[in-house]
């Protein structure tokens, strides 16, 4: 199945729903940051869930997700745009903890659980949007959850979650989001809430070949009306250009000492682990850009 994501609505618009299938987006995430399997998991759901909030916004609409929850995986950051185009990285992708009591990758163990979710959006306007909630799960998708109900005003349902295979590749990854707009019933949440309970994990689903929409078909009351299907994939957007100006923002000095011990620089873009070289002639025409302000 390639990655996508479905969007439908339910109950005359009273829900608001997205379905997401994630796979090859996850393992590329997985080979580019040589993670491992709980990095991979806490990576994975937070960038699934990124991909479907860039999804929901609009033009050339832009957001970051920062997560800091002073686990051993440090800081997650994932960019996602309208577009489908997701990248992401860990401050710590080479974390590894044994399973947790039920056996599952330790994903609040990593993330930790004393921090925040930040999201920014870039709508085009002079200040960005900025919402910020606490970490009460560490899982992500109770967090995510927090976050929209809290920041957002939208009372939602987040389900997501990746399954790493034996040899460590990923085997299946998605979720779903479920928002509950005003006039859903308490009938309509005690359906959803029993479903919830009754229905396997999205990657058991997944795992099995379930659908984005059979898995929102299993959770939402009444029929689902299905709108677009978007494709998502990662797509990083670093360039020499845009690697020249974190160096100019180093300063001078720095660059200086570039040019004195290293012989030229090598810069890693954080998100695709691409490498961009800059010899000394190119260092210093950046020093005389700085000295030119
Ligand atoms: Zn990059």
């Amino acid at each position: 199945m390639n990655d996508y994501i479905v969007r439908a609505t339910a109950l005359e618009g009273r829900i608001r729903a997205f379905g997401a299938v994630t796979t090859q987006l996850v393992e590329e995430l997985r080979q580019r940051h040589q993670a491992t399997p709980v990095a991979t998991a806490a990576m994975g759901r937070a960038a699934t869930v990124g991909a479907v909030m860039g999804l929901m916004l609009k033009g050339d609409n832009r957001l970051t997700i920062q997560i800091k929850g002073g686990g051993p995986i440090g800081q997650i950051i994932v960019d996602a745009n309208a577009r489908g185009e997701v990248r992401a990285y860990a401050s710590n992708p080479h974390v590894d903890l044994p399973l947790n009591l039920i056996g599952k990758l330790d994903v609040a163990g990593a993330v930790g659980t004393n921090g925040f979710l930040n999201v920014i959006k870039d709508m085009g306007l002079k200040n960005p949007y900025q919402g910020s909630v606490e970490i009460i799960s560490g899982e992500l998708g109770e967090d995510f959850a927090y976050y929209f109900s809290q920041s957002e005003q939208t009372p939602s349902v987040v389900g997501v979650g990746v399954l790493v295979d034996r040899d460590y590749t990923v085997k299946v990854a998605g979720g779903f989001i479920l928002q509950l707009l005003p006039g859903v019933s308490g009938e309509d949440v005690s359906y959803i809430e029993e479903q919830l309970s009754k229905v396997p994990g999205v990657t058991s689903l997944l795992s099995e070949g379930a659908t984005p929409e059979q898995i929102l078909e299993n959770l939402i009351p009444g029929p689902v009306k299905f709108l677009e299907r978007e494709p998502v994939r990662f797509q990083c957007t670093c360039s020499h250009e845009r690697l020249e100006k974190v160096l100019i923002s180093l300063g001078e000095g720095e660059l200086q000492s570039m040019i004195d011990e290293d012989q030229g620089a090598e810069v890693e873009c954080s998100f695709c682990k691409e490498k961009y070289y800059f010899s000394d002639e190119h260092l210093m025409t950046l020093i005389d850009r700085i000295k030119e302000k």
